[in-house]
């Protein structure tokens, strides 16, 4: 890094500890020429990237699916981590990645508007994004994921990157780190959009939130491991329990979800990387 680069980097590093939010349309501060315009990745100029890396030391890669979701956006997976990475880059002091906004769904692929990417595929893509990210002098990359069907897929990436490219790697699944937020908010269990991830996302999108089209006879409970196994899957609206996890549709309650969930995964990355810190892995590459 040049010692212009340093100087500006420290200046916007004292600026970003003071909480400055680096919205879309902020204007640079007055004598900090070189203050970051976004935490996205997508929106900086590669100037400005060279300037926040490696000084900024976290990125938050959202990664999600495109497939049903009862009577909310087919998008889910996408929007809810990717409106997380905006709501809590500046406390977790991160740059944010583009999303990966296909994934493996082959059990979904069959309903209108679904997307499912091949395992082989699917992995070897992500493998070369986590990669691609410990080159360019992050030293955690913390995923945010909005889709089970690729949590598998993500561990192992992170598993042979982490240990090949000597990067720090956490893979989070906001709806099961949430699962006692789920249990104190709706005072039940969730599912797949079911309460928990309709109210997730009604924060964000309300206005395509569908209740007008919503019926309860189309959830299902998820079957116990071993009864039985449906392909294509009969219900988008899987019920992690039976009886249990019906949208709501409530907007107080989606905001407070929205918060509490935001908050908790927050908590998880600044515990890890404290804990990454103190152990001393994979520090100064
Ligand atoms: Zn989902």
């Amino acid at each position: 890094m040049k010692r212009a680069h340093v100087l500006a980097s420290a200046l916007m590093m004292m600026n970003l500890a003071a909480g400055i939010a680096f919205a879309q349309t902020a204007k640079p501060a007055a004598g900090a020429a070189n203050a970051p315009t976004s935490r996205e990745m997508n929106l900086l100029c590669w100037q400005e990237f060279s300037e926040l890396v490696p000084a900024i030391r976290t990125v938050l890669l959202p990664t999600g699916s495109l497939e049903p979701h009862g009577v909310i956006p087919s998008g889910t997976d996408n929007i809810a981590p990717e409106a997380m990475a905006r709501e809590i880059a500046g406390r977790v002091n991160a740059l944010i990645a583009p999303t990966l906004n296909y994934g493996m769904t082959d059990s979904m692929k069959a309903f209108p508007g679904a997307v499912s990417i091949s395992a082989e595929a699917y992995g070897l893509f992500v493998e070369n994004i986590f990669r691609n990210l410990a080159e360019k002098g992050f030293e955690n990359i913390i995923v945010l994921n909005g889709h089970g069907g690729n949590s598998g897929a993500l561990n192992t990436a992170a598993t042979k990157i982490a240990t090949r490219e000597r990067v720090r790697i956490l893979v989070v699944n906001w709806w099961t780190l949430a699962d006692d937020i789920t249990k104190s908010v709706f005072r039940q269990n969730g599912g797949h959009a079911g309460n928990n991830e309709t109210a997730y996302v009604q924060a964000i999108v309300p206005n395509h939130i569908h209740p007008e089209r919503y019926h309860p006879d189309m959830a299902s409970p998820n079957a116990p491991a071993g009864a039985y196994f449906a392909v294509p899957v009969t219900s988008s609206i899987g019920l992690y329990e039976k009886g249990q996890g019906y949208p709501t549709f409530d907007p107080a309650q989606a905001r407070e979800y929205f918060q509490k969930v935001n908050d908790r995964v927050a908590e998880l990355i600044l515990d890890t990387v404290a804990k990454w810190d103190r152990a001393g892995v994979y520090k100064s590459r």
